[in-house]
């Protein structure tokens, strides 16, 4: 009885102690579940802190590209400005120095592409007589066919106007540098004055980066260009005058002998020979006498037309006096220019002038002289006395005729045969 007592005790103890172990060990657990929950939830807020900071670099980054982009946009702008800048006292000295209108327009042409950075540039001209706009071909020659009416398409409204006009591909609307939609490759167009007179409209192509001053700058060209147009026209005015006989339009002696310096170099550089054909109208007085002094300048205007239509493009004709007209025919021989020289004679004493029939020989002719250089003479104004020296030899001989300068052989002279 004892002894089951004690089992029953020991067996209660033990169950105790069981208890306790498992009680122990459950809390353990929770301990431990405890614990770890803890440091996945640190875990997972370092995680999210991690992102959070990636994000943050990588917008960084993003404003520091879109910053960097922006500096190099600037620094473009910035070297194409000061390019032009410094371009600019250049341009307009060269501009307003020349006569030369296709190196105006070419010049204007490739300011206006560099500025802009622009591959479409288009120069008109204002046409007062006709009232349109005429196109100049971007190398410079002008291209007559491209006309332009005023108050139509973007470089009509921008003469008529008298504004700069901006297009674009997006909204409708007009204005200063207001935006409208040109229905052509231009994006903006200017009008080129001077003193409030209409001298063209310059009109630009879309601009690939642009700053937002490209209509301020447009119209800054078109100012500069304004003043270079107006003075190539005065220069070329005063120029032509200077170079021209206003009566039969050939050039006259000043320019001639302008002309002659510049070839005889080119001459020597070259190993050609230059021609010299002197030619004098035969009793020309007569002719002014019979039919009055104003039929005479008619006679000397028709003549003149008719040596230049057939004369080339590369020899110079002058008026050398009142009725004595000079040729200068460069890389011929003095065989060739004679062959010419003959033509002329003959072509004039064909022709049928008014009044040709009351000249001493029935028609109207001409006595000349042909030499060269350097075949006859070291210098080019030697080889222009013995032309004329020949011509008056020819004038001596009888007139209508052409003679030929021979060497060393100052009285025996060859004459064409009439
Ligand atoms: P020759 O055959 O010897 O050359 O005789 P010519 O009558 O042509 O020569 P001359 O030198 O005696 O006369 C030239 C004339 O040309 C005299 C002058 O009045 C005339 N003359 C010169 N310039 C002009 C001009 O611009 N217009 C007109 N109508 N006559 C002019
Ligand atoms: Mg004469
Ligand atoms: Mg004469």
């Amino acid at each position: 009885m004892e002894s089951l007592q004690s089992i029953t005790k020991n067996l209660t103890f033990m169950v105790y102690v069981f208890i306790v172990i498992i009680a122990a060990i459950y809390f353990l657990c929770l301990f431990v579940k405890r614990l770890e929950k803890g440091s996945k939830e640190e875990k997972d807020k370092a995680k999210e802190e991690d992102s959070g900071y990636t994000r943050e670099i990588s917008l960084k980054d993003q404003q520091i590209r879109s910053l960097q982009s922006q500096i190099r946009h600037l620094n473009e702008l910035n070297t194409r400005y000061l390019v032009f800048m410094l371009n600019v006292p250049t341009v307009v000295l060269n501009l307003n120095t020349t006569f030369d209108f296709d190196k105006i327009t070419t010049t204007i042409i490739r300011l206006v592409r560099d500025i802009l950075a622009t591959d479409t540039v288009e120069l008109y001209i204002y046409d007062e007589k006709d009232n349109l706009l005429r196109r100049v071909s971007p190398d410079g020659r002008s291209k007559a066919q491209v006309t332009c009416a005023m108050g139509e398409g973007l470089i009509g409204r921008a003469g008529q106007h008298s504004m700069v006009r901006i297009g674009g591909q997006g909204n409708e609307s007009t204005g200063q540098n207001g935006v409208e939609r040109t229905g052509d490759q231009l994006y903006m167009a200017a009008p080129i004055q001077f003193s409030n007179r209409l001298l063209g409209v310059i009109g630009a192509g879309e601009v690939s980066d642009p700053s937002g001053n490209e209509g301020s700058l447009l119209k800054m060209i078109a100012d500069i260009v304004g003043v270079a147009l107006f003075n190539q026209k005065f220069l070329s005015g005063a120029k032509k005058e200077a170079e021209i006989d206003p009566l039969t339009g050939l050039y006259n002696r000043r320019y001639f002998f302008d002309m002659v310096q510049r070839f005889v170099e080119k001459s020597i550089l070259e190993d050609t020979p230059i021609s010299i054909f002197m030619f004098d109208i035969d009793k020309f007085k007569h002719y002014n006498d019979t039919n009055g002094h104003a039929e005479g300048d008619q006679l000397l205007k028709e003549l003149s037309d008719l040596v230049s239509k057939h004369t080339r493009k590369t020899s110079v004709l002058a008026r050398y006096g009142g009725e004595e007209f000079i040729v200068m025919l460069p890389e011929l021989s003095k065989e060739e220019a004679f062959v010419y020289a003959k033509r002329v004679r003959e072509i004039i004493a064909a022709h049928p002038f008014a009044h040709r029939e009351k000249q001493p020989e029935g028609f109207v002719s001409i006595s000349g002289g042909v030499a060269s250089f350097p075949a006859d003479a070291r210098s080019i104004n030697g080889v222009i006395q013995l032309a004329d020296a020949a011509l008056y030899q020819a004038k001596r001989e009888g007139r209508n005729r052409v003679i030929m300068h021979k060497p060393f052989m100052f009285s025996d002279r060859t004459a064409e045969n009439r």
